[in-house]
């Protein structure tokens, strides 16, 4: 290290299984360039959940993310059934890291069926909202509930941070993939919020595709996208399939980026398979601590790796994950020809210029939709029994006919079952039944909710109520299949 120069700390967390040896060899590669870092190594993930630690994170590793604001981080292994949270999503969300960013392009050297097709996108997945709250029930014995919970805010601060990183890499387009058509309100605020925020930008081309057409497209015409922006579920599933699209999950690097923190990493897990073999593809890695450089302001050593990555790929040095585990270059010789061609540059293939990332300033403000009316015009209470929709609806009608609010209808996984409708609705022991008040327009008093959840509990079991609320005269719940 060169004592004259400033040294920038940045966390490092080698993490589990793959990741002691693909964060070596990131960080073998970015110390060859003579950057000035001065690695904080932390620990997290496996090893910590095992001491007892139910967040998989101690409290050093977040004090030293907290200090350096910057952290690379190997994968971190999810111990599977019930219990333990991921430690990933923990730190992702402890430091509001809410933009995912997740490139992709072809690669020389790394043949795939889309070889020829010149891909070069981004997911930018909103990264700490949507059902990775985690907020999950079982309401009845044999039925689930997970929250998806979207907000107009984070919606927003998603859609204008992938404007704003297209702008940083020159990119003219930008789509937002979400599922409107189904849940139009969760999924729908997203689409909302990133029209709206998309009128601030009009020299970027921009476009609303349903998720489920984006992945069909992904694989068709996959250069016709340049960045994507989705919510925090469907962009985890679509940047796996970006990623097969230039060779693998071996090649997919990502930075979570907040305003305060920003954490890199690899796409990929810890795949337990591979772990100490020296055989596992560490360009994932390597690509995501170009990112950090770039993030920390060192461009010419983000791309003096970059190129360095690009001739070796193209001289052939491969790893097993492309050329057969029994054939592949080991991921220690693979850093070292990476350090060997350092200071080298591809002719064949362009490293994009990189702009430093502008965030967009934060409002304060924990909520910025102040409606100026609000009404509470009804009540969903959900119900476990073991009756029949048309025992328990005229059970229900009996209990509550001299309340405020009317039984308007009972519904089973979001379909209308009483009154009967004639359909072969299956049901079970778990039921939405929909009270509305009766008078116009109306709102409903908490002394109502008890008299109609007292009157419920001498006969049925509920374990769940929603408030049915108008927001400035717009409905603020959906209405079931079957239901008018
Ligand atoms: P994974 O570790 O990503 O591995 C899935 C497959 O992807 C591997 O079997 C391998 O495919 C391929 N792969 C992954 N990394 C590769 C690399 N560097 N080079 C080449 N190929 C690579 O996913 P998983 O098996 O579902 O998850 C394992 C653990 O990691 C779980 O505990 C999970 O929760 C955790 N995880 C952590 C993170 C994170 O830290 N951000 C992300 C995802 C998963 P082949 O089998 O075809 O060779």
């Amino acid at each position: 290290m060169d004592a004259s120069k400033p040294t920038i700390p940045v966390t490092l967390i080698p993490g589990d299984g793959i990741g002691p040896e693909v964060v070596t060899a990131a960080r073998r590669i970015v110390e060859a360039t003579g950057a000035q870092i001065g690695w904080e190594e932390q620990r997290a993930g496996a090893a910590v959940f095992k001491e007892g630690m139910p967040s998989g994170v101690p409290q050093e590793t977040i004090e030293s993310i907290g200090r350096t604001r910057v952290a690379l981080k190997g994968p971190l292994e999810t111990p599977v059934g019930f219990g333990e949270k991921s430690a990933n999503v923990t730190l992702r969300k402890l430091f509001e890291t809410y933009g995912n960013i997740r490139p992709v392009r072809t690669l020389p050297g790394v043949p795939t069926a889309f070889s020829d097709r010149n891909i070069d996108l981004v997911v930018v997945r909103e990264n700490v909202e949507d059902l990775y709250a985690g907020i999950e029930y079982m309401q009845t014995p044999s039925v689930a509930q997970a929250l998806k919970l979207i907000s107009v805010k984070g919606s927003e601060k998603i859609s204008r941070f992938g404007f704003e990183y297209a702008r940083s890499e020159g990119r003219t387009k930008v789509a937002c993939a979400t599922k409107a058509n189904i849940m139009k309100l969760s999924e729908g605020t997203m689409k909302r919020a990133f029209e709206k925020v998309a009128l601030d930008y009009p020299d970027i081309e921009s476009w609303h595709v349903i998720v489920d057409n984006a992945a069909h497209q992904l694989v068709k015409r996959p250069e016709q996208f340049e960045v994507l922006v989705t919510t925090n579920m469907n962009g985890d599933i679509l940047s796996d399939l970006t990623s097969a699209l230039v060779g693998g999950l071996g090649f997919a690097p990502s930075a979570n980026i907040g305003n305060e923190v920003a954490i890199f990493e690899a796409v990929h897990g810890s795949a337990p398979k591979y772990a100490g073999k020296d055989v596992i593809n560490p360009t994932a890695m390597i690509l995501s601590a170009v990112m950090m450089l770039r993030y920390l302001g060192l461009f010419d050593e983000a791309a003096a790796i970059e190129h360095a990555v690009f001739v070796t790929l193209e001289s052939g040095v491969l790893t097993g994950d492309v050329l057969g585990y029994d054939r592949g270059t080991p991921t220690s010789t693979y850093a070292d020809a990476i350090i060997g061609n350092l200071g080298q540059r591809t002719e064949a293939w362009t490293i994009r210029d990189a702009k430093k990332l502008v965030l967009p300033a934060l409002d304060p403000a924990p909520d910025y939709v102040r409606p100026t009316e609000r009404n509470v015009v009804g009540l969903d209470v959900f119900v476990e029994s073991p009756l029949s929709a048309a025992e328990l609806g005229a059970s229900l009608m009996e209990l509550t006919h001299d309340t405020r609010l009317s039984l308007k209808m009972v519904s089973s996984r979001g379909t209308k079952v009483f009154p009967p409708t004639g359909a072969m609705t299956e049901t079970g022991d778990h039921f939405r039944c929909r009270f509305i008040i009766k008078e116009t327009p109306g709102d409903l008093p908490d002394e109502d909710v008890n008299q109609l959840l007292a009157r419920i509990s001498r006969r049925h079991r509920w374990m769940h109520i929603e408030k049915l609320q108008e927001f400035d005269g717009e409905l603020g719940f959906t209405r079931d299949q079957g239901e008018n």
